[in-house]
C-alpha cells in the first residue's frame, strides 16, 4: 500500500499507537492533551524543527529522520538536566509523502520512545506544497530549581565532555562521499554517529547538583563552549590533545590531519559539554562506570572573554569558524 492519506487517517493509523501509554493523550482524539506535573518537579520544554532539503534529504530513511528529530530534542532535555517525559509532533507533509513513509517514520519514533522512555501526547498534521517540515516539542521533568544552565560556569571550573567529539562531522563527510580512504567499518561507525546520535539522556539528570553549567554539542565543540563562555561572562582554554576521539576519528586524522578543524568546529555530535569544580573528579569515576560512558576533561574556564586552544606543542591554535550559519 502506498497512497495518499487524509489527516485523520494519518493520525489514527500511524500516531495514535505512539500515545497509548499516556491516558492524558486521549488516544489523540481530543483537542489537546492534559498532563499532571509530579509534585516538586518543573517541566523543561524544547522545540526543534527539521526541513527536508536542509536538515535531511529526500532519500534519507524515514526511520533515521524520526530518530534524528527526536534525539535532537532529547539532547536539549539532557543538557538542562531533565528526564524525558512527553513530546508533541507537528508534521507538514506533501503529496509525495506516502503511507510507506509514514509507516517507517512512526516505527522509528516507536523504537526511540521505548529506548528513551518518552511518549507522544499530541501534535498537528498539515499539508504543504513545500518540503516536508517536522517539529518536535519535547517535555522533560526536573526537580524544581535544579535545571542546569549554560550561564552557570565559574572561574577555574574544569571543562568536561562526554563520549567522543567530531564523529558526526566526519560522518557527514562520509555520507556525502567526501571521505573514502578509511575502512568500511569506520565509515559505518561515523555515518551512524551522524544519522543516529546518542543523546546523553541518562547522564544529563545525573549531573544535576554536581556541575555548574552544561550545553549539548550541536553547533560544534568550540561554538557551544563559546555559548557557555558568553552567557557566563568568562573565557576558556582547551587542550586539543585532550579532546576525546573515537578510533575512527583518530584514523581519519592520521590520513587527514587538517580535519582537526572539523573536530573543533563541526556540529551534530549531541554529546554534553559541562563545567564543574574539582570535586567533580570523585563523582566522575562512578558515573563513567554506571553509564559506561567516557567523561573527559578538555580544559578549564578562565577569566576574560576569549577561548584559547592549545596544540600539542603548547602553541595557540586558531579558532575554527563558529558553527553552522542557518541564514
Ligand atoms: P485541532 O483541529 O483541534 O487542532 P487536530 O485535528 O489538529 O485538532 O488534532 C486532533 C488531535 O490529534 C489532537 O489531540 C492533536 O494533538 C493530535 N494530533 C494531530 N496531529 C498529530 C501528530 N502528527 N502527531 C500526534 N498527534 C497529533
Ligand atoms: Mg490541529
Amino acid at each position: 500500500m502506498n497512497r495518499n492519506l487524509g489527516e485523520f487517517e494519518i493520525i489514527k493509523t500511524y500516531f495514535s499507537a505512539l500515545a497509548l501509554s499516556e491516558k492524558g493523550a486521549f488516544n489523540l482524539t481530543d483537542d489537546a492533551a492534559v498532563i499532571a506535573i509530579p509534585a516538586g518537579k518543573c517541566i523543561v520544554v524544547t522545540t526543534d524543527t527539521i526541513v527536508q532539503g536542509t536538515h535531511f534529504l529526500s532519500e534519507d530513511s524515514p526511520n533515521n529522520i524520526a530518530a534524528k528529530l527526536l534525539r535532537v530534542s532529547l539532547s536539549d532535555l539532557a543538557a538542562m538536566g531533565s528526564i524525558p517525559a512527553y513530546y508533541n509532533l507537528s508534521i507538514a507533509v506533501n503529496s509525495n509523502t506516502k503511507s510507506d513513509w509514514f509507516e517507517a517514520f512512526a516505527l522509528g519514533l516507536l523504537a526511540d520512545q521505548k529506548k528513551y522512555n518518552i511518549t507522544l501526547i499530541g501534535g498537528d498534521t498539515v499539508a504543504t506544497s513545500g518540503p516536508i517540515t517536522l517539529t518536535i516539542t519535547a517535555l522533560g521533568l526536573v526537580d524544581k530549581g535544579k535545571t542546569i544552565r549554560r550561564s552557570g560556569a565559574k572561574f577555574d571550573d574544569d571543562i568536561w565532555v562526554s563520549g567522543s567529539i567530531g564523529d558526526a562531522a566526519l560522518g557527514l563527510k562520509v555520507a556525502t562521499g567526501k571521505l573514502n580512504q578509511i575502512s568500511e567499518a569506520n565509515k559505518n561507525y561515523l555515518r551512524s554517529r551522524y544519522f543516529k546520535p546518542n543523546p546523553r539522556t541518562l547522564l544529563g539528570p545525573k549531573l544535576v547538583g554536581h556541575v555548574n553549567s552544561a550545553i549539548d554539542i550541536s553547533d560544534g565543540l568550540i561554538a557551544d563552549l563559546n555559548h557557555i563562555c558568553e552567557t557566563s561572562n568568562l573565557g576558556a582554554k582547551v587542550q586539543i590533545t585532550d579532546i576525546p576521539l573515537s578510533n575512527a576519528a583518530k584514523d581519519v586524522l592520521s590520513i587527514k590531519p587538517d580535519y582537526i578543524d572539523l573536530i573543533l568546529g563541526g556540529g551534530d555530535d549531541f554529546e554534553l559539554l559541562f563545567t564543574a569544580d574539582k570535586s567533580f573528579q570523585k563523582i566522575k569515576k562512578k558515573l563513567t562506570r554506571a553509564l559506561d560512558l567516557n567523561l573527559t576533561k578538555i580544559g578549564s574556564i578562565i577569566s576574560g572573554d576569549s577561548i584559547q586552544i592549545f596544540d600539542q606543542y603548547g602553541e595557540i591554535y586558531p579558532l575554527p569558524k563558529f558553527g553552522y550559519a542557518h541564514f
